[in-house]
């Protein structure tokens, strides 16, 4: 897990600091927080590759937190995009999104899948999920948590082979905790899994307002 803070200067631009913006890498995908006016410049000088921005997690429609999407998705645009592009935020995010795209004929040659969330779990992948909860500020708006799921342990292939567990769905069985048979055969998962390589996921929160 890599972090980026892009911008610090909270609304306000100044000729040293941008606006706030943080961008999160996960195995070899960005997840950006937040897409303040300039923020594409900051991805582009601090090696944030824009292309791969998998999913954007706004906090709210105050302009200070959005006025750097129609650049972002234009200058994706320009370079061939083709992979859809997620945007979560809170209610009211579809219509904002739509109002963006109609915004200086602005291509739209790949998807933008947007979902408005409020307090719970936003999305997922193999080893990560995102929540949000709600922040008072006057308008919707929401926090962020990006947290890597813990890591039970390491498989021992060669171990589960000597066994006699053949590879395949048992094995993920094994992995998630649970006992399995073979040719009436019960085994455990501690018999396969080497849980003193396990540890905690890491956790990061945002509160952009
Ligand atoms: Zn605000």
């Amino acid at each position: 897990m890599r972090l980026i803070v892009l911008g610090t200067s909270c609304s306000n631009p100044t000729v040293e600091r941008n606006l706030t913006a943080i961008a999160l890498q996960f195995e070899g995908n960005w997840f950006l927080f937040d897409c303040p006016e300039g923020t594409q410049r900051q991805m582009m000088k601090s090696g944030v590759s824009y292309m791969r921005v998998h999913s954007i997690f706004l906090s709210h429609f105050h302009a200070d937190h959005v006025l750097g999407l129609p650049g972002l998705i234009a200058t994706m645009a320009m370079h061939e995009r083709d992979l859809p592009l997620y945007v979560y935020g809170p209610k009211g995010t579809k219509k904002e999104i739509e109002k963006i795209m109609d915004l200086a004929l602005m291509r739209k040659n790949f998807e933008i899948r947007v979902k408005e969330v409020g307090r719970g779990k936003v999305c997922e992948g193999e080893k990560y999920e995102i929540d949000s909860f709600p922040l008072k500020h006057g308008v919707p708006c929401l926090g962020y948590v990006f947290k890597e799921k813990d890591k039970k342990g390491t498989f021992q292939r060669e171990k589960a082979l000597k066994l006699g567990i053949p590879e395949g769905p048992l094995w993920s069985r094994l992995q998630k905790g649970e006992k399995v048979k073979v040719k009436g055969k019960a085994f455990k998962p501690e018999q396969v899994m080497d849980y003193s390589k396990g540890r905690k996921g890491k956790k990061v929160s945002t509160l952009t307002q």
